[in-house]
């Protein structure tokens, strides 16, 4: 059963009225929540006007449509009668009004690209454009044309070859600095996908491959030369006369906010209580997949709720903090760590905690911007966390203390309501015990009357009481996340105390 939350669904802090960028929120009126839209969907009522019937959409007609009463818009090729989900919109109906009578799928993509609007507005769709007004995405440059013969040079290739059993696709990225994080593959059914990340665009090989392959195959890279090898198990010992048949991004070097996002099932293999209300969800990606989420990045866990797919931004973090504790024999590659808070009114959490061992989810490639560099250079490194705002600092702990060199200070302010929601406070205060770089202040909002520690909420005092730097001219880099608010708050205060826009990173969507 679901939960079917209460009125006050969403709450004001809640990610589904949070638009990305730190755009302003818009309060939803009750009754306008992402379940009360999946409702009146279900309902059964004719939400186009069109009694179920699918037309075709010229572009002169599309443009009557743009008023709030009746408004049309067309996304990747699709026409949608958007009025009856003005209310419900988390951007609000003024924002939906920007793309009222024309092609939003740019505006779509910008707010929250990852939401499945296929899905969420189906019930709504008048029909398909006469003419496709959406050209190739935009930075797609197939087959060399466009580009100048030195930027040629620098594309990335493909070739490929066959033995006996195996059929090996080799990529050139021409990149020197290739690594594991940068080579996302799948091999689902007969379709191949590999991705090569390069700064902002990905280079995309994209095959229906011509036989059936094993479901294990073999990622090597050789990071100096830049070569990445894609190793597939024949299923049946034949010779292939070709690889296969390109798809539509095949062999593209493409801008990567303009690819969509691409997800695979992973299992879910165990679920433990890391404290009262959030649990360590570890889900095992299939065995034909590459894929490693780098420090900082996200990935979309997505769920099919009702009947509508929904989908919500999760940080991986690791299954414990680096202490001396043997490895458990889960902490490989194949393996993904979420640490979710279940809310008793979450849409997205309470399905999540209803699954079972055994169970699968779809999970996203990463997203991010977090680049670790910015880690490698800084000399004091300040953590600012709320909450499950701690998940992107597990990974950068790991990185700053086992990686990186120039560190002199690692400081985690951990703001919480309660002793009780400390997120692995035990392995935390252990690791400052063993690594004299590293200190960490609990910080509780809602303390009960036994707390000695510091209490409050994030200000400009308790900041400069605990971000200060080691040297006059040390280099400094104050990460911080928890809810938008607090993060928000927080950026300006670091900026009223003196730090610089390159000297904060602040996670968010
Ligand atoms: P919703 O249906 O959106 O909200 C329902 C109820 O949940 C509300 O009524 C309220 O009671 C409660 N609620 C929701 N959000 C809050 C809040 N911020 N404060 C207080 N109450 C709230 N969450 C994690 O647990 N772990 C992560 O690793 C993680 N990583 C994230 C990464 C990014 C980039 C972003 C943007 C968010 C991340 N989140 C993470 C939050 C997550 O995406 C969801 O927003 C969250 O799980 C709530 O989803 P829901 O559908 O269950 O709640
Ligand atoms: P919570 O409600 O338990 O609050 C934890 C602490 O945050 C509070 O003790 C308080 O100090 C501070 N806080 C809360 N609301 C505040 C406000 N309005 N103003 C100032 N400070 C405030 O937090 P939670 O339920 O664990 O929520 C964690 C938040 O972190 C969620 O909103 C989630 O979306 C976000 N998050 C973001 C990312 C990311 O962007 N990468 C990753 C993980 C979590």
């Amino acid at each position: 059963m679901l939960n079917v939350p209460p009125q006050a669904f969403p709450a004001p802090s809640s990610q589904q009225r949070v638009a990305a960028g730190g755009r302003a929120k818009v309060p939803l009126k009750p009754g306008r929540s992402l379940m009360d839209w999946i409702r009146l969907t279900k309902s059964g009522q004719d939400l186009t006007g069109l009694k179920g019937r699918l037309i075709e959409v010229t572009e002169d007609e599309l443009a009557k449509h743009n008023k709030k009463e009746d408004c049309w818009i067309c996304i990747r090729g699709l026409v949608y009668n958007v009025t009856p989900y003005m209310e419900y919109h988390p951007g609000g109906e003024d924002e939906l009004m920007k793309a009222a009578g024309t092609d939003g799928t740019d505006l779509f993509d910008q707010v929250h690209r990852w939401v499945n609007y296929e899905s969420m507005l189906k019930e709504c769709l008048v029909g398909r454009m006469a003419v496709k007004p959406i050209a190739a995405p935009k930075g797609m440059l197939p087959e060399n044309k466009v580009l100048g013969a030195s930027a040629k040079d620098l594309t990335p290739s493909y070739d490929w070859f066959q033995t006996d059993n195996l059929v090996t696709i080799v990529i050139y990225t021409k990149q020197k600095d290739m690594n594991a994080e940068l080579v996302i593959v799948d091999c689902q059914d007969k379709r191949l996908r590999g991705e090569i990340v390069m700064g902002d665009h990905s280079y995309l090989v994209e095959i229906d491959l011509d036989h059936a392959v094993q479901e294990d195959m073999a990622v090597n890279i050789a990071e100096k030369v830049g070569k990445v090898e894609i190793v597939l198990k024949k299923k049946d010992n034949i010779h292939w006369k070709m690889l296969g048949q390109s798809l539509k991004s095949h062999n593209a070097f493409i801008k990567r906010t303009d690819r969509g996002l691409f997800y695979r099932k992973c299992k879910l293999v165990s679920k433990k209580e890391v404290t009262h209300d959030t649990k360590l969800f570890c889900l095992v990606l299939p065995k034909s997949t590459h894929l490693r989420v780098p420090t900082g990045q996200h990935v979309y866990l997505k769920q099919n709720i009702a009947g509508t797919e929904v989908v919500k931004p999760y940080t991986p973090v690791l299954p414990f903090l680096p202490l001396d504790f043997k490895e458990p024999s889960h902490h490989d590659g194949a393996h993904i760590y979420l640490m979710i808070k279940i809310y008793s009114c979450g849409l997205f959490t309470q399905a999540l905690d209803h699954l079972q061992i055994g169970d699968y989810i779809s999970v996203s490639n990463p997203e991010g911007n977090f680049k670790k560099s910015q880690v490698q250079t800084s000399e004091d490194l300040f953590l600012l966390a709320a909450g499950t705002g701690f998940t992107p600092m597990v990974k950068l702990l790991n990185f700053a203390l086992t990686e990186v060199s120039c560190l002199w200070a690692v400081k985690l302010i951990f703001f919480n309501k309660t002793e009780d929601d400390i997120l692995w406070r035990n392995q935390l205060e252990q690791l400052a015990l063993k690594d004299e770089r590293f200190e960490v202040q609990f910080i509780l909002s809602q303390p009960t009357k036994d707390w000695v520690g510091k209490q409050g909420k994030i200000s400009s005092s308790l900041l400069s009481e605990f971000v200060k730097r080691s040297r006059k001219d040390s280099k400094v880099l104050i990460c911080i996340c928890g809810p938008t608010p607090f993060t928000e708050q927080g950026v300006q205060y670091l900026k009223d105390l003196g730090y610089s826009q390159e000297e904060i990173h602040a996670f968010t969507a």
